[in-house]
């Protein structure tokens, strides 16, 4: 792909090449002592596609990517870059920019020569170095710093300049290992959507390894989440949030109440209500349901509860509030209305289908 960087407005639409597809296929990784890091994992990435992999600590993020950079190798399975083998084809020859956690700057290198190191490597010489180093600075907002070296950066400045670093060779796939997260939450929102634009203007393939799933629906095309070495499920992030294919990704994506109801022919009676099932094939009997706090509201009759506690949240309000089996849940509603503290209120669900599990005493 020509990543144009030696300029650094984004190309005009018709101007941009595609990014390369990616593909991990059947990628097994055990480590010594049989461990399975990895116990299968097919993805497709597309040209120009923001795919985040969401997970908890140790379900295998940062090795799927590891084995897709060619920083690991596969015990088994394919990692394939524009429809060729690159599975036994050494990190540096697979045209991969990275960005890691720490900020991994070099420290007796100024921002700018951080940022020319690549090009260096690849033998540009002196005046097109500085310039598209220089440029690529520019298209992180640090144009001016690049005299800095890393300990006059903030850790904001130096993730921008480590962005610049990967970016400035014009890499075929952008691989991002959870690189805000030694940022405060400000910085990191502003980053956050700094790379997507980025991401987007230049058409770049990413993987962007998050374990904060605020963060992952928020930029990614597609958000995979992954569990205990496998994907669990993949899809955009309104499909994840509204269909979680699993209670583990129902409670893992977004903030869910756990009900117990009972089901029955593809319904789940709970409280009096009905709700359609999102797995109509679940067994008949006790079961546990997810159920957002925004879909469920405060109304003039339906099921009785009682207020435990309200908090303020800026443009809305939860509230948490006791059935009559003293289950607790929270309600998500607009700020304006404050409920008064052990006072009788009434709730209606959505009637949206709901993500269930069989009820484990
Ligand atoms: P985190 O969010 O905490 O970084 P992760 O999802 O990125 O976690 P990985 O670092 O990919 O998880 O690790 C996946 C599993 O493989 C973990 O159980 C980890 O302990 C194990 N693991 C990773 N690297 C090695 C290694 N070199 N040797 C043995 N086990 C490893």
């Amino acid at each position: 792909m020509t990543l144009s960087i030696s300029r650094p407005q984004p190309l005009p639409v018709a101007e941009r090449s595609p990014g390369s597809q990616v593909e991990l296929r059947g990628i097994v990784k055990e480590f010594t002592g049989g461990h399975r890091g990895l116990d299968g994992i097919d993805l497709v990435i597309e040209p120009g596609e923001f795919v985040a992999l969401l997970g908890p600590s140790g379900c295998g993020k940062t090795t799927a990517l590891r084995v897709l950079a060619g920083l690991e190798v596969a015990t088994s399975g394919t990692v394939l870059i524009d429809d060729t083998d690159v599975s036994h084809l050494p990190a540096r020859k697979r045209d991969i920019g990275m960005v890691f956690q720490s900020y991994s700057l070099f420290p007796h290198m100024t921002a700018l020569a951080n940022v020319e190191f690549g090009l260096r490597m690849r033998k540009v010489d002196g005046d097109e170095r500085r310039l598209r180093a220089g440029n690529a600075l520019e298209m992180v907002g640090l144009g001016s710093f690049g005299a800095r070296y890393a300990h006059e950066l903030s850790g904001g400045q130096q993730q921008r300049v480590a962005l610049a670093r990967a970016l400035v060779t014009e890499p075929r796939v952008l691989l991002l290992d959870e690189p805000l997260s030694a940022l405060d939450a400000r910085v990191r929102v502003q980053l956050r959507d700094e790379i997507r634009r980025i991401q987007q203007d230049f058409g770049i393939t990413t993987l962007f390894v998050t374990h904060d799933q605020e963060e992952a629906l928020a930029v990614a095309d597609r958000v995979a989440v992954m569990r205990a070495g496998t994907i669990e499920q993949i899809g955009p992030p309104e499909d994840l949030y509204a269909r979680a294919a699993s209670p583990f990704v129902a409670e893992f994506v977004g903030l869910s109440n756990r009900l117990r109801a009972t089901a029955k022919a593809g319904w789940a009676e709970l409280c009096g209500v009905r709700l359609p099932l999102l797995d109509t094939t679940i067994t008949d009997g006790d079961v546990i349901v997810f159920v957002r706090p925004e879909d469920i509201r405060f109304a003039s009759s339906g099921v009785p509860v009682d207020v435990v506690s309200t908090s303020f949240l800026g443009s809305f309000r939860r509230t948490a509030v006791a059935l009559e089996d003293g289950t607790v849940i929270s309600v998500q509603h607009p700020a304006g209305f404050v409920p008064e503290i052990d006072s009788r209120l009434h709730l209606e669900f959505d009637p949206a289908p709901v993500t269930a599990k069989p009820w484990e005493s």
